[in-house]
């Protein structure tokens, strides 16, 4: 289905566009066909005069049933279609009491509004052509951010940057399959056409492009969400201690019983400009109980996971054969271990680890102390910087969500189809249609082409409001 850049006529839609509790100020937004009439019989200037679209007026909010003023608030009046949702849209700037909120938005539902749905402003300004799906999603994106890499990530996607690289790339491959048309309407005539060698060039091109973008995937999802890792280590190492030393809270709860961490605790860190979600994994030991070994399972399945891995140790104690298995669990893996407990009298030693097979920077700590935390953290900084330049290359564009992902996957996947039917000869009408699904993916993306189940999958995210 191809959505058209036409008005959706509909109902009114009203929802309050700040966040429920008290503040200074609450926004009441309507949109649609009766935005400002409904507005309007609500709220009265507080001096006649000509009510200017854009423009900001103190007026009264009254309730029309009752005749009593409930509130003194602004309002603004945005006429369709150069409004947020392409609608007519009309915004009350109320105090930010909550019953007030909910006074004047059961009054806006009683003339006829219609709460609106979860994202049913952002779906209204996609359907009407006032943002493409990439722009929905970086607002999404720039409220959920927390880190300055995350804003810059869906700073860059709301500017544009994902769809102009993605339709620079669907308009490369119209033109390719403009030629093929060329060809299948032109064969029997002199014209000169490209040749398959030449187009088969093209298509090679275009898809090392689209698999570039596909592999910035680890690094825009990195950026948005923040880099996994999981803190691994046999029971009584100091998993927990170091959690708590990293977050700077006892957020971990800390006992000398081995195995008390059953589950997976789950914070934020941030290194400037990344985002770590730190997780601590329940002690990996043999012969755990029943309990244990559920979260010792869910610890497996984390690290496996996660982007990087903390591997801890304790200096204070000889290996012992699970923290072989450790060592591991650690093969191959980004990240950094930690030899802890430096308080004590040292039993294992850097080269000991790396003598067992452990190919991770070791950074010696005493978690107790807080003694070391500065180069942890310098430590899980650089490992982040090196996975997130691994993925994408020159590719300056990230993607950021498995929707992007599966539809740059589905163009690479026909255009390898083109690629090999120009190669074997197959007439252009067959290698057309490879072409016209690469470019249909591609116009998935920005929402060119799409459907409705698609549409409900991503405003879905959104909250009322929004
Ligand atoms: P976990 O089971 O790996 O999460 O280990 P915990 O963080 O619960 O720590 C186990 C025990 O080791 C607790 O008694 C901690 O106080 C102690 N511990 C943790 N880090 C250090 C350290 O750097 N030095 C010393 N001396 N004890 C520590």
């Amino acid at each position: 289905m191809i959505f058209p850049p036409l008005m959706y006529e509909h109902d009114t839609i009203v929802a309050p566009a700040t966040a429920a509790g008290i503040g200074a100020v609450a926004i009441l937004r309507l949109s649609g066909p009766q935005a400002e009439a409904i507005a309007r019989r609500i709220w009265r200037p507080a001096r006649a005069a000509m009510i200017r679209p854009r423009h900001l007026y103190l007026g009264e909010i009254r309730d029309p049933a009752q005749e009593c003023a409930i509130d003194q608030a602004l309002a603004a009046f945005m006429p369709g279609p150069n409004s947020l949702t392409g609608e007519d849209v009309a915004e009350l700037h109320c105090h930010g009491g909550p019953y007030i909120v909910r006074r004047v938005l059961a009054i806006t539902l009683e003339l006829g509004a219609r709460l609106a749905q979860p994202g049913e402003f952002s779906r209204r300004a996609f359907l009407n052509g006032r943002l493409d799906l990439t722009a929905a999603e970086a607002i999404a994106d720039l409220v959920a951010a927390r880190s300055d890499g995350a804003l810059a990530q869906a700073l860059a996607q709301l500017n544009g940057a994902l769809r102009n690289r993605v339709s620079g790339l669907r308009s490369q491959l119209i033109a390719v399959r403009a030629h093929l048309e060329a060809e299948i309407d032109f064969s029997d005539e002199d014209i000169a056409l490209p040749s398959r060698q030449s187009l088969a060039q093209a298509v090679t091109r275009l898809r090392n492009d689209i698999a570039l973008l596909h592999d910035s995937f680890a690094r825009g999802r990195m950026a948005r969400s923040g880099a996994r890792a999981a803190i691994l280590g046999r029971p009584n190492v100091g998993k927990s201690s170091v959690l708590n030393m990293l977050l700077g809270v006892d957020r971990a709860i800390v006992t000398p019983v081995p195995g008390t961490t059953r589950d997976v605790i789950e914070d934020t860190l941030t290194l400037a400009p990344y985002a770590l979600v730190l997780q601590d994994t329940a002690g990996l030991r043999h012969g755990a109980d029943q309990v244990e070994q559920i979260g010792i399972e869910r610890a497996l399945a984390q690290a496996a996971s996660s982007d990087l891995v903390i591997a801890v140790f304790d200096g204070a104690a000889p290996l012992e054969a699970d923290d072989e298995r450790v060592i591991g669990l650690c093969r191959g893996r980004a990240g950094v271990a930690l030899l802890n407990k430096r308080d004590l009298p040292a039993r294992t030693s850097p080269a000991h680890l790396r003598a067992h097979g452990l190919e991770l920077p070791v950074i010696t700590i005493s978690a107790l102390r807080g003694e070391g935390a500065a180069e942890v953290r310098e430590g899980l900084r650089a490992a982040i910087a090196n996975i997130s330049g691994a993925g994408g290359g020159e590719e300056e564009v990230a993607i950021s969500r498995e929707r992007h992902r599966q539809a740059l996957a589905r163009a690479g996947a026909a255009l390898h189809d083109a690629e090999c039917g120009l190669l074997a000869g197959m007439p252009p009408e067959i290698v057309a249609v490879d072409v016209t699904a690469a470019a249909d993916a591609l116009g998935s993306l920005s929402g060119e082409i799409g459907s409705e189940d698609v549409l409900d999958a991503i405003f879905r995210e959104f909250c009322i409001g929004k």
